[in-house]
């Protein structure tokens, strides 16, 4: 029997970025916003939740370039200076504590599906949602649907990690 590895690799196209997720994250969140939307060129972003200090990179490194958000507070956005793919973000929210690993720079993206899907009054036509994924219209009308581990997510996402011990 294996036991299944807490370490999630990832990196940009070019492979000058790598990086390590030391832990699994908080929480995966799947976007449906206009922003996210625009940024992606797709119906969707797919992002892991995690405590900066739990990122490595192993190789290369990022440039960080400020980008407009929804909530006029901006985010920062850390590409690859050489292939400008987007690898993480950092929100004003959330801070530099908490990073936004986008799920599918990861070797194996697969590995983390959505807890929770945000912002889904401006779905595309075609997305799917998880099943048992806890649904939000938007920041304030959200259906208590999902598991627990996606409720809890819900404190976590607005007021800040709180995980003291690794793997909780
Ligand atoms: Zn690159
Ligand atoms: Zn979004």
């Amino acid at each position: 029997m294996s036991i299944e590895s807490t370490l999630f690799d990832g990196g940009c196209t070019c492979r000058f970025v790598r990086y390590r997720m030391t832990t699994k994250p908080l929480f995966v969140h799947c976007c449906h916003c206009r922003w996210c939307q625009r940024e992606t060129g797709a119906s969707f972003a797919l992002n892991a939740l995690i405590e900066a200090d739990r990122v490595q990179l192993l190789q290369g490194e990022v440039e960080i370039i400020n980008t407009p958000s929804n909530s006029g507070k901006g985010q920062k956005i850390s590409r690859c200076p050489q292939c400008r793919i987007a690898v993480w973000s950092n929100y004003a929210g959330g801070g530099d504590a908490v990073r936004f690993i986008r799920v599918g720079t990861l070797d194996e993206p697969d590995r983390l599906p959505p807890d929770i899907h945000i912002f889904t009054a401006s779905k595309q036509p075609g997305s799917y949602f998880r099943p048992m994924c806890q649904l939000w219209l938007s920041t304030t009308k959200h259906r208590r649907c999902g598991p627990r581990k996606a409720l809890n997510a819900e404190r976590l996402y607005w007021h800040g990690p709180h995980r003291s011990s690794p793997n909780a």
